[in-house]
């Protein structure tokens, strides 16, 4: 196990050079505190649990200090936000200090969230509030322990730096982790300033770092493509499969790895509702629950287009058109594993969606409805879950089908138990949880925030005495409107 000293750096992106990112030194907060840590995005560096308890890991993760071997860079971006094309984003406030190798021989890219202004701040003040460090904590954490791919985070600073937004709010940092921060933004930038060289570099710098596999292809690029749009598929997938809404899916938010990626207003579903918009800003549900599908084709669309210099056109279609069957096929497989079914089966798509149909505007919720269905035999559980629904004829004649899906499956009724409470998870990140524990974090008691990280870091594990995170939230927490100022 290492401390904060042992870090090897490796920083390849960097090397890449001006064209790429600037050279920034974060600005450090004022009376930095840490907030929570996690011992799991630690043992990722090979760091000792211990090490949040390090007073040094509070100034780096505060910008108040810098391992010797960082190079702390703000890479430039576009992107397309909300259909429109911006043509100059970039790490506003946030800066890429440099690329750990641990001992597997894995890079992890530090980056610091919320480090100060640089020359892509534009109006912006360069920080984050606590609020949303806190969120984009829990978040990234909780995501992977469901097994969605997502960025992972490190620890959260709080300070005494004042940061107005709404209203005057407590500066912070996040201290995020993954293996890029490339998005697709990186690639609509030297795409439409027209520096193709420059894109052929990013491209190779890609490929070369996170897509060997397509080097062994006679069309590597082509090949690329389709493999972004692969891992996309599958984060969707998964997305859509534990009810998770991004809420702001602009192609700068889009991780070129497939992870799930820099976290604003985003929200898991209490009620089942496919019409859910999680961001308070977005009139028109551009980003709404059920969107997010063609929304993540229209963005991988958006990438295509950026590669067109290197890619024939014909390519990319075909890739594209690869992008709904591969989405159903993942979502549809985890589906079934969500029900308890071990085999695919004519008729499963119908069945799922008449389960979702039958939920819309039940108020069912749609995390515990799972778990429930899970933890007894299909007809005593079906018994207990049938008093949720509106449609109660719908309901029986689903129930009826059900029943006769999984007795023809046979199998193990205990089996079945266990393998259902493998994917279903008993916690989930409700937006009324953060809340809680935000408003205690706000007021300087960081205990609530590191006890639900710790919850929902085992997210499908039984956790005596945790029982109150586990409930029906209440009706005002199912209503909370989380802006997208941050
Ligand atoms: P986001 O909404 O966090 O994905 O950010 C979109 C763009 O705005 C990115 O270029 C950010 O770096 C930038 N940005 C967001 N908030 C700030 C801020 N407070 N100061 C400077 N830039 C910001
Ligand atoms: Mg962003």
């Amino acid at each position: 196990m290492k401390t904060l000293d042992d870090l090897r750096f490796d920083n390849r992106f960097a090397r890449l050079g001006d064209t790429f990112s600037t050279r920034v030194l974060p600005q450090p907060l004022d009376d930095p505190q840490l907030v929570v840590a996690s011992a799991d995005a630690l043992a990722l560096l090979d760091l000792d649990p211990a090490v949040a308890d390090d007073p040094r890991l509070v100034q780096i993760a505060s910008g108040a200090a810098l391992w010797s071997e960082a190079e702390p860079r703000a890479m430039v971006y576009s992107g397309h936000q909300f259909g429109s094309y911006n043509p100059r984003l970039g790490d506003g406030r946030g800066l890429l200090l440099g690329e750990v190798i641990n001992d597997a021989g894995e890079h992890w890219d530090l980056h610091l969230k919320g480090a100060g202004s640089t020359p892509y701040s534009r109006m912006g003040d360069g920080r984050a509030v606590l609020r949303s460090s806190i969120r984009e904590f829990l978040a990234s954490e909780h995501l992977h322990a469901l097994g969605i791919p997502s960025s992972r985070a490190l620890c959260v600073t709080g300070s005494d730096t004042v940061v107005y937004r709404e209203r005057p709010e407590r500066g912070a940092m996040l201290m995020r982790l993954a293996h890029s921060h490339v998005r697709f933004g990186h690639f609509e930038y030297f795409y439409y300033t027209r520096q193709h060289e420059a894109l052929r570099t990013l491209l190779d710098h890609v490929v070369q770092w996170h897509y060997p596999d397509c080097l062994e292809h006679p069309e590597p690029y082509t090949f690329f493509f389709r493999a972004v749009l692969e891992r996309t598929a599958a984060m969707i997938a998964r997305w859509q499969a534990y009810g998770f809404c991004h809420g702001v899916m602009n192609t700068d938010n889009m991780s070129i790895l497939g992870i799930t990626f820099d976290f604003g207003p985003y929200a898991f579903l209490d009620d089942f509702d496919a019409r859910f918009i999680c961001n308070h800003s977005d009139d028109s549900g551009r980003y709404s629950f059920e969107n997010q599908v063609p929304i993540a084709h229209w963005n991988l669309a958006a990438l295509a287009q950026a590669l067109t210099p290197f890619v024939e056109v014909e390519r990319l279609r075909a890739s594209m058109d690869l992008f709904l069957p591969l989405y159903e096929a993942e979502w549809l497989d985890l589906m079934r594993r969500r029900l308890g079914f071990t085999l695919a089966q004519e008729g499963d798509k119908a069945l799922v969606q008449r389960l979702l149909q039958l939920m819309q505007g039940s108020a069912v919720d749609y995390t515990r409805f799972f778990r429930e269905l899970g933890e007894h035999a299909p007809e005593a559980a079906l018994q207990r879950l049938r008093n949720e629904f509106v449609d109660l004829a719908g309901f029986d004649a689903w129930a009826a089908e059900y029943r006769a899906r999984s007795e023809a499956e046979g199998g193990d009724q205990a089996d079945r138990q266990a393998r259902m409470a493998q994917v279903n998870p008993r916690y989930i990140l409700r937006n009324y949880l953060a809340q809680q524990a935000i408003e205690a974090a706000e007021a300087g008691d960081y205990a609530p925030v590191r006890e639900l990280h710790r919850v929902l870091s085992r997210p499908f594990d039984e956790q005596p005495g945790m029982e109150r995170y586990a409930e029906r939230p209440p009706e005002w927490g199912k209503h909370l409107e989380i802006s997208c100022s941050s």
